[in-house]
């Protein structure tokens, strides 16, 4: 091939290359699929825990249930093996039951606490753990922000003074990713509630998705807790038939005036509740299918059906 036609063919192919890239009717290369946020609220029986796993990979564990919790089995049957952050919302068992445990299984990247002192073998099995493993330990407080990838974390709860009780002293924290977000309130208390109320901004305060605080218990929520973050779904984590009667008749009154505009969902009823978010969509799932009417029996109205069924003592 001479000079001139090898120029001749260059540019042709180069024609056809530029035409193939610019052609308006040729199909494009499907989009990669964006990314989720997955929160699942895990069915620990009475008490807390939240697995989040983000769009980049990390994996976040917020409160562990009690010790009796199959948490660690629920952890491996998603398929953790790294925790990049831990959180214990407050010091009660229920909430950091299996901490310890769950130390002694997977890696831990970093723990957060709300540094309320309290004085159980299992709060102190707890520290002694995260020291014995050099896991850095923060006591985030209000305006903490965190970033992972295209989430952020912050915290709305509590300040630089502790409350007196631990219930009110939970950290409560803002996940949001895109245009959803998700606030997990461990136990916070109306006294709680009414700090944040008057001072973090209500922008802040609104959120897609809502753990309602204290199991469903009657000073975990309120009307203008619900006017303020607007959320969309509400969680309630407790135990099948527990001996506190979550959730509370008033809790459950409140919920049932709303429930157009608030879908309710229950660990106690249908098991481990799923959301899965890409940043605009949102969609929650549930293990266990249960008639919407039965999600709105209060706690003791849900033990009597079990009693019934005889699926409870
Ligand atoms: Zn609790």
């Amino acid at each position: 091939m001479n000079k001139a036609r090898r120029i001749l063919l260059i540019a042709l192919l180069g024609g056809l290359a530029f035409a193939a890239a610019s052609c308006s009717t040729c199909r494009r290369a499907p989009a990669p699929a964006k990314k989720e946020l997955i929160v699942r609220f895990l069915d620990v029986g009475q008490g807390d825990a939240a697995l989040l796993e983000l769009p980049g990979g990390e994996k976040i564990l917020i409160d562990s249930g009690p010790t009796d919790s199959p948490a660690l089995k629920l952890l491996e049957q998603f398929d953790v093996n790294r925790l990049d952050l831990v959180v214990a919302t407050h010091p009660h068992e229920d909430h950091i039951g299996r901490m310890r445990d769950i130390m002694r299984q997977f890696q831990i990247g970093e723990f957060w606490d709300s540094g309320f002192a309290h004085p159980t073998r299992t709060y102190r099995e707890m520290l002694e753990e995260i020291k014995r493993r050099k896991i850095k330990l923060q006591l985030p407080r209000r305006g903490t922000q965190r970033q992972f990838g295209p989430v952020s974390i912050e915290v709305l709860h509590p300040g630089e003074t502790l409350p007196e009780e631990a219930n009110n002293a939970s950290l409560v924290l803002k996940v949001s990713y895109g245009q959803q977000s998700f606030l997990f309130t461990g136990d916070a208390e109306l006294e709680a509630w009414r700090e944040m109320l008057s001072l973090v901004g209500h922008d802040k305060m609104r959120a897609d998705v809502m753990k309602a605080a204290h199991h469903g218990s009657s000073n975990g929520i309120s009307k203008e807790i619900l006017e303020a973050v607007q959320p969309s779904a509400i969680i309630i984590s407790c135990g099948a038939g527990n001996d506190y009667h979550h959730p509370h008749p008033r809790t459950i009154k409140l919920l049932a005036s709303r429930r157009n505009f608030v879908r309710l969902y229950r660990t106690d009823l249908q098991g481990t509740i799923t959301a899965a978010t890409d940043g605009q969509k949102l969609e929650i799932t549930a293990e266990r299918l249960v008639a919407q009417d039965d999600l709105y029996m209060t706690g003791d109205e849900a033990a009597g059906r079990g009693r019934e069924r005889g699926m409870m003592r």
